[in-house]
């Protein structure tokens, strides 16, 4: 890409994500949320009371929010809460690569396992797993990210939930590779 129009897509990249930050931060404000664990609460109770799930596969990091995943049984979601989920989800769908989604792979000629590599950010940033993901990502090899840094970005638009694929995939190989 040349420099110019790699400039221009940082910059619009950058203005989104500030544009992102201002809605969240409205968001955490209205709902009263300081950290991620309100979020997290609602969400693992969201799956616990409907009938069209079976299970909740739940990381948990201490026995304190053990304790506190264990009295969600048998609880209902307030409608605040209700209102909550249903706001993050559209405040959040553009940032979020659904796990095991492949919808854009046929866009990628040099098969980036985009979904995969999200996942790896993920574990780095929300579950703080620096370590274990930077080890999945070099274990992919060839398979990883690079291509994108001199890709012309084909896969632009090919993402139906609005995700910047090439711009995000470069920032995540970023956070995952070693200097
Ligand atoms: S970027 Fe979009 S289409 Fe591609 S894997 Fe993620 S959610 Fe699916
Ligand atoms: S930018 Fe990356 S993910 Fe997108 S088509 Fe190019 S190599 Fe594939």
């Amino acid at each position: 890409m040349p420099r110019q129009a790699a400039l221009r897509e940082l910059r619009s990249y950058s203005d989104a994500q500030n544009q992102f930050v201002e809605r969240t931060q409205r968001f955490a404000e209205r709902y009263g949320i300081e950290n991620d664990e309100a979020l997290q609460l609602a969400s693992i109770q969201w799956v616990l009371q409907n009938p069209d799930m079976h299970t909740a596969c739940i990381s948990a990091w201490s026995f304190d929010f053990i304790d506190k995943i264990v009295a969600l049984s048998g609880t209902r979601l307030t409608a605040p809460a209700d209102e909550l989920l249903h706001e993050s989800r559209s405040t959040l769908s553009t940032q979020y690569c659904r796990h095991g989604c492949v919808e854009c792979s046929d866009s990628c000629p040099f098969d980036v396992p985009v979904s995969n590599i999200m996942r790896y950010a993920y574990y780095f940033e929300a579950h703080g797993q620096e370590r274990h993901a930077m080890s999945a990502y070099a274990a992919l090899g060839g398979r990883g990210a690079a291509p994108c840094m001199d890709c012309a970005g084909l896969c632009a638009g090919a993402c139906p939930h609005g995700l910047r694929i090439q711009t995000t995939m470069l920032q995540v190989h970023d956070l995952l590779t070693l200097a």
